[in-house]
């Protein structure tokens, strides 16, 4: 019997974690650190922070089970994407990494899309200028910080420091590359024409693999630090959305899966680079070779009951409390015993404003159709079927694009209610199927361990061989057709208050600056 280690360098902490070769879990430890916000809108982690808490998780794991290096037979990567690490010619971080969520870039942004042009960037990476995509803030560094610029030796992504760290190679792999407006999606190569519009060198830029390829092994100093055996192969791996994806199973035509996290994703395998002319779904490359995905995302899908939660729960969390309880257990109860449609309360779940499909960073959230007849429940309904409309807002348009839904998969912390699952198959019109509880992007980057060290012959078959799938969720028909009325009432309320999200944008910006 041989192990699997998946690391994922998280935004709020990194999580290790070891399989046995079926898949099973045999022990996972989670080492956090702090996200800096020196200034409003800036959000930046020491990469030596990482390092640290894969030295604690990883120590923890092997001092838990007793089980010595030797018997890893690989380790893969993932983690956070979009983050910018900047390494000078000794290999020292130059400066603290601007992460996925930091805001300070929209001027950048704007800037790349007047000098080299939105359709030439789409053309050249398959996707337009993000603020949040590694080099839009590589721009920033080069016109804020030139001294620090001018030292620049490498450009890592956050799990590829851990891989530089663990064997001193500089490589990564084209699904978190994907992520950085610096790849030729469709190519699955560095795009020489981003390099020479940026101003950048090409040899700063890591040496690209498919997500299942080894790219080194643990060296001295690596094995000296974590435990892990000088010698153990590491992979590629995987950004946390391609990484996740292949712990879920979504590596066939057809098959989707909806996550609500946090965020919330719709994501989908594509044979065929395909291109959403309105940029507003990513095509990025798949970890699994030669194929790529397409992805929409809904800014606060269970952040937006989070939110909810935090503000109006204080009574959910003491009874939680006294039942020893999870609130959000309590309230998906609740909310099931409300009609689907919610009375005609609708939410719009733009807390952070909206990615997919809107693009739009001032839309705003909006509880709409209140009377005084609905109750704290409509208001906790009303918010998962928001979330819900939300996320088949991308899948709209991956059938708009010609792809192929065949088959949902949901997870994700939202994915534990019954309700939100029942919710998500009555809007998406489609059987919902959940995953048995994994370990998400670890638990992928593992079985990408298990591809390149020969255990698997392919992804498809590390998936085959070790996901089970849980539960099968049906739409049901008479709630199909309450849901299908209030979704285009919903998707018409943006319409309508579009101008309206800007002149509130626009006032607050005024009062608070
Ligand atoms: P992250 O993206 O931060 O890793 P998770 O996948 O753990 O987050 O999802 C967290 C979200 O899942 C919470 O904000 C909450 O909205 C939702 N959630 C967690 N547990 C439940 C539950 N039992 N019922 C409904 N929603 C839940």
């Amino acid at each position: 019997m041989s192990f699997l280690l998946g690391i994922d360098i998280g935004t709020s902490g990194t999580k290790t974690c070891l399989f046995r070769e079926d898949g099973t879990v045999i022990s996972s430890a989670l080492a956090e650190y702090p996200m800096y916000q020196p200034k409003p809108g800036w959000a930046e982690q020491h990469p030596e922070d990482w390092w640290q808490a894969v030295r604690d998780s990883v120590g923890r794991i092997l001092a838990e089970t007793g089980i010595s290096g030797k018997e890893i037979r690989g380790i893969g990567l993932t983690g956070q994407m979009h983050g910018l690490v900047l390494l000078d010619r000794e290999g020292k971080v130059l400066r603290p990494a601007i992460i996925w969520c930091d805001q300070r870039t929209e001027a950048q942004a704007k800037g790349m899309e007047e000098r080299i042009g939105r359709e030439r960037i789409i053309e050249y990476t398959a996707n337009p200028p993000l603020p949040n995509f590694t080099a839009v803030k590589l721009m920033w560094v080069k016109e804020r910080e030139p001294e620090v610029f001018e030292r620049i030796h490498r450009v890592l992504l956050p799990k590829d420091y851990i891989r530089y760290k663990l064997t001193g190679e500089f490589a990564t792999e084209v699904s978190d590359a994907s992520g950085t407006l610096l790849l030729d999606v469709a190519n699955r190569s560095w795009s020489g024409e981003m390099i020479r519009h940026l101003g950048i060198q090409r040899d700063w830029l890591p040496r690209l693999h498919e997500s299942h390829e080894v790219t080194g092994t643990v060296h001295a100093q690596g094995s000296k630090e974590t435990g892990l055996a000088a010698g153990t192969p590491v992979v590629g791996g995987g950004g946390d959305q391609a990484a996740g994806a292949v712990g879920n199973g979504i590596v066939r035509p057809g098959v989707v899966s909806a996550v609500i996290g946090t965020s919330g994703v719709v994501f989908a395998f594509s044979e065929q680079v395909k291109v959403d002319a309105g940029g507003r779904l990513h095509t990025f490359c798949h970890a699994v070779p030669g194929k790529w995905h397409v992805m929409g995302v809904t800014q606060a899908a269970g952040g937006s009951l989070q939110w909810f939660r935090n503000q109006f729960g204080d009574a959910e969390r003491n009874v939680a409390d006294l039942l020893n309880k999870d609130p959000y257990e309590l309230f998906s109860e609740q909310a099931a015993l409300v009609e689907p449609g919610s009375e005609g309360l609708i939410f719009l779940p733009y807390l952070m404003g909206e990615r997919t499909p809107h693009l739009d960073p001032a839309a705003k959230g909006v509880f709409f159709g209140i009377t005084s007849r609905h109750r704290k429940n409509h208001f906790v309904r009303a918010v998962m079927e928001g979330v819900a409309y939300s996320l088949a807002d991308s899948l709209s348009i991956l059938r708009e694009m010609e792809l192929k839904v065949s088959e949902v998969r949901v997870s994700g912390g939202g994915a534990r209610s019954p309700l939100w699952r029942q919710i998500i198959a009555d809007v998406f019109g489609h059987d919902v199927y959940s995953v048995r509880a994994n370990e998400g992007p670890a638990f992928g980057a593992a079985l990408l361990a298990g591809v390149g060290t020969g255990l698997f012959a392919s992804v498809e078959e590390a998936c085959e061989q070790t996901i089970r799938v849980a539960e099968k969720c049906r739409p049901l028909g008479e709630n199909r057709a309450v849901y299908d009325r209030y979704y285009r009432l919903y998707r018409k309320l943006y319409q309508d208050l579009k101008e309206d999200f800007r002149l509130v944008h626009r006032l607050v910006a005024d009062h608070h600056g």
